[in-house]
């Protein structure tokens, strides 16, 4: 599948915020957007400040960057929230992105990085409720068990995050250190997602289209 392949770092500048997507480096003083929180590009300076759709537009990008997805499918996924009933779309979007397989073993801590959960999840690393997915898209459920699959637990990483002890995780899932081992408690709320992100911007850009 086609993914973006420049400078994840741009990325952040663009949006003006950071994306956290390498890492322990995105806490370090070699982030580059704390270095040089400057969009990227030559006339960066200079341009006007952004109109009502430019807003509605950067929310969007920046939300659908800090999950990695591409347009197509953050659209799609924006399709699957607006048909579901009893919650405002832009909630249900954040709701239906955060429960990602790949978001979870992130939060999880199987991955420093949603990047890099993303891979640790497509290598095959990670079970749902026992059995291998290697979905990044798959969506869990309350009642899923994530674990670290058994060949993959001498590797260092998981070796380090074993060593590493109790994480602090969102208290819509649990997370043991000793067995690798994950359960999705219920569904995430608002109040457990990035209270930065303005959902109604990105509801106010698919009504348009
Ligand atoms: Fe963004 Fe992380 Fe790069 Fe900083 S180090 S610019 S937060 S991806």
């Amino acid at each position: 599948m086609a993914r973006y392949t420049e400078s994840v770092c741009r990325l952040c500048r663009r949006e003006g915020t950071k994306l956290f997507l390498k890492g322990d480096r995105c806490y370090s003083e070699k982030c580059a957007f704390t270095k040089r929180p400057t969009p990227p590009g030559m006339h960066a300076r200079s341009r006007r400040r952004a109109s009502e759709y430019g807003m509605q537009l950067r929310e969007k990008q920046k939300v659908r960057r800090t999950y990695g997805l591409l347009e197509k499918q953050f659209a799609q996924t924006f399709d699957q929230a607006s048909k579901l009933r009893g919650v405002p779309t832009g909630e249900a979007l954040l709701v239906l992105l955060e429960m990602r397989l790949d978001n979870v073993a992130y939060r999880m801590g199987i991955g420093s990085s949603r990047p890099m959960a993303r891979q640790m999840v497509l290598h095959g690393h990670v079970n749902v409720n026992g059995k291998r997915v290697d979905i990044p898209s798959y969506r869990v459920k309350p009642g899923d068990v994530i674990t670290v699959r058994e060949d993959s637990r001498s590797i260092e990483f998981f070796k380090a995050l074993r060593e590493a002890g109790n994480r602090a995780v969102p208290k819509w899932m649990d997370w043991n250190p000793d067995t690798l081992e994950g359960h999705i408690l219920q569904r995430p709320e608002r109040a457990d997602i990035d209270p930065n992100f303005s959902e109604h911007l990105i509801v106010e850009y698919y009504s348009k289209l």
